[in-house]
């Protein structure tokens, strides 16, 4: 695991980042929020939680009580759709910039070509328009990251990231790890733009070349981190001053032997979920066409932030009709 600061806040000493010395640790003054983060300020915010290769009628047919009540209060689409390929390095990189691969220019899982600088991501863009805003991020795909030359699509402008290495601790422990850091952060410190990524599904779906058993579970625990994470909101002191919009997503389906890239209805299809009270004022779900790009358009319009005019979003916020460009 490793844990990337910006001066403002503290770093986290080595020795706390095994992922149970870290649960328990989290109280202690390593893992405090920093002194100017204890208010929390009203006001729109956002978390994108993003579940990688999470097939939405797979998803239909698992228990996952937090993502169901979520969408019975909220708004959700198991109609929309991803990149071409449909591949996490393109398809992360096109919810996190919000334009499609012809101007992000990553369309495998190398990010040779990547154009971060001209199409950053949405939470860089928050930093560079509402610097006094707090963003943060926590991973365990670590090419979102740690990438040299040319940067990761999570920058380093990003005030507080948390990236552990799945590979290295194991799926399942590393999204745990992901959720609780994200859900201690969520709960007691500054935050207005926050991205959580879980790699467990995915990784199992490949692991064991199927859409069965170990990757329903996976999904399954994916919907308690995501339960861990809400509830580290609704804990927040200022939590009924805040109008926070949750938004839950994925970067593609799969085929039933687990793989993906392909341009079939399983590979390209992919849900979104909203909750919050905005949503209560949407077009319902299906009225018009829903893509990944979507997704980071929606939270820049919940925020409040537009982006530079020449950062040619192709992506729609969720809450308008989709009679714009
Ligand atoms: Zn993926």
């Amino acid at each position: 695991m490793t844990t990337r600061m910006r001066p403002r806040s503290r770093a986290v000493p080595t020795a706390l980042l095994l992922p149970l010395v870290c649960l328990i640790a989290l109280g202690g003054a390593a893992c405090s929020p920093s002194p100017d983060a204890i208010s929390g300020r009203s006001g729109a915010k956002v978390l994108l939680i993003g579940i990688d290769g999470v097939r939405p009628d797979v998803l239909a047919e698992v228990s996952t009580p937090v993502m169901d009540s979520l969408a019975a209060g909220g708004w959700y689409t198991a109609e929309a759709r991803t990149t071409t390929p449909s591949v996490s390095g393109p398809s992360w990189s096109s919810m996190l910039t919000g334009v499609w691969p012809a101007k992000h220019g990553v369309v495998d899982n190398s990010f040779e070509g990547r154009r971060y600088a001209e199409y950053p991501g949405f939470l860089t863009l928050v930093e560079r328009e509402r610097p006094d805003l707090s963003t943060f991020a926590a991973l365990d795909w670590m090419p979102l990251a740690s990438l040299d030359g040319g940067g990761p699509v999570l920058s380093g402008e990003i005030d507080t990231l948390v990236a552990v290495d799945g590979y290295e601790l194991g799926w399942a422990e590393a999204d745990s790890v992901v959720a609780s850091r994200a859900a201690q952060h969520l709960a007691s410190a500054d935050a207005d733009a926050a991205f959580v990524y879980l790699g467990n599904p995915d990784e199992t779906s490949h692991r064991h070349a199927s859409i069965g058993v170990e990757y329903r579970d996976a999904i399954a625990l994916s919907d308690r981190h995501v339960g861990w994470l809400v509830d580290a909101l609704r804990a927040r002191s200022a939590y009924a001053e805040e109008d926070w919009l949750v938004l839950i997503s994925t970067d593609h389906g799969r085929r039933e032997d687990g793989g993906h890239g392909g341009d079939s209805p399983e590979e390209m299809t992919i849900f979104i979920l909203a909750s919050g009270p905005s949503t209560g004022g949407w077009p319902a779900a299906g009225s018009r066409p829903t893509h990944i790009v979507d997704v980071p358009a929606t939270a820049l319009h919940h925020l409040g932030v537009p982006p530079d005019p020449g950062a040619g979003l192709d992506g729609e916020p969720l809450a308008r009709a989709g009679d714009g460009p």
